[in-house]
This record gives structure tokens, sequence and C-alpha cells, in this order.
């Protein structure tokens, strides 16, 4: 567990809720949805993080690199858009949208 590889963001950034592993920048940030009763973040970009195709292929999961958790879909018609669980994100330290 914990940083054994990945890249380390400058300033605010958004990191994995289970290892701190640095997921992405506010800048990245697209919008916040509601899905399925679940707050969901779209970033343009993600860092370290590892897609995998799903059986229909429409959908990768995106996994985390440090803890191999699945934090969200990317859908492969829609690039550019990652979709994270805020569930599963923490956010920036001291900033409106920290926990
Ligand atoms: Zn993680």
């Amino acid at each position: 567990m914990g940083r054994a590889f990945g890249i380390e963001l400058e300033g605010p950034v958004y990191t994995c809720k289970w290892c701190d592993t640095h997921l992405g920048v506010p800048s990245d940030l697209i919008s916040k949805e509601t899905e399925d009763g679940c707050l969901v973040y779209v970033f343009s970009r993600l860092f370290n993080t590892i897609l995998l195709a799903e059986a229909n292929a429409d959908f990768h999961d995106i996994y985390c690199v440090g803890c191999s958790n699945d934090i969200g879909l990317y859908g492969v018609s829609d690039p550019n858009c990652f979709r994270v669980l805020r569930s599963e994100l923490q956010g920036p330290e001291g900033s409106d949208d920290e926990v």
C-alpha cells in the first residue's frame, strides 16, 4: 500500500481516500453530478490510475494504482471524461471540498 509509484501533484489535489495517492486537480474537474444517488465528480484527466475494459467495452473501470481500488468509470464514447465516485475521493486539504 501507499505510494509505491506514481506522480506527486503540486498544489491542491484530490487524493484516493484509501491510500492517499494523488488522483486529480481541481482545475481538471469538469462537473459534479448525481447518479443513482451517488455523487460523481467528472474529471478531464486523472493521474495514477489504470483503465481496465469491462466486458461490453463501452466503459472502462478506473483503478487507483496505489491500492487497486475501483474508483469510477470511463466511457469510451466520451473521451476526456473520467467519472469518479466522490465517496472514493478525498478533497484538497483546507478547501471547501475537503473530506
Ligand atoms: Zn488508492
